[in-house]
């Protein structure tokens, strides 16, 4: 672990992984495209997925750009995409088997295990005004290290009381996962305007159709 004085001060990005970071795993999880908006799946291209990475802070665009630029990037591209995708098949089917009330498969949460002691190397216990939290104490150089704070939000969530208010979405098309915040945890869909309407309007259409 670098000393304190070689780390590179004011780092950016170094994202904590308080609360506020516990939705980057579901975040995560969801960049597998639905139906909705046909959005691009994140973990297709290494482009779509930089882009991504630095929509949530996980690396700038410099570094972003160094990693483009690196030799191997295509080869390496290709198979970190690969691991990516397997990393985020196994938080889904986590947190989809706790939401149902099941219990996850030792493959899976030993996949997770393995990012997790990975990024102990790079953590940085941090404190400011009297509250602490991890940080990852230099930016990524390498894109596996792009995956650490996502296994590490997925930690986090894993291990807190936020995990009762986990779901996955109703929508007959849609598999995203959200946290229900609302006070009676009556909350159905990702997204009350995407697929919290259309399902409204297949209620709709049914009862029409039918004459009710
Ligand atoms: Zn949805």
């Amino acid at each position: 672990m670098p000393t304190k004085h070689s780390r590179p001060r004011n780092s950016s990005p170094t994202p904590g992984l308080g609360v506020a970071a516990a939705g980057l795993c579901l975040d995560f999880v969801n960049t597998e495209g639905v139906e909705r908006n046909s959005p691009p799946d994140r973990l297709e291209a290494l482009d779509l997925f930089l882009d991504w990475a630095i929509g949530k802070e996980l690396i700038d665009a410099t570094g972003a750009a160094a990693l483009r630029r690196a030799p191997d990037a295509r080869k390496d591209g290709a198979a970190f995409l690969a691991s990516a995708r397997a990393l985020r098949e196994s938080l889904y089917r986590i947190f989809s088997e706790l939401v149902a009330g099941g219990e996850p498969e030792k493959a899976d949460v030993e996949i997770l295990d393995g990012y997790l002691t990975r990024s102990l190397a790079r953590l940085q216990f941090v404190s400011s005004s009297g509250r602490f939290s991890w940080r990852m104490s230099e930016p990524p150089k390498r894109l596996a290290e792009l995956l650490q704070p996502i296994a590490l939000s997925a930690a986090d969530l894993l291990r807190s009381d936020r995990l009762d208010r986990l779901k996955e979405c109703g929508g007959e098309t849609c598999s995203w996962m959200f946290i229900d915040e609302s006070r009676n945890r009556s909350r159905r869909w990702c997204d009350m305007s995407d697929c919290g309407n259309r399902a409204k309007a297949q209620r709709f259409y049914r009862r029409h159709s039918q004459g009710v």
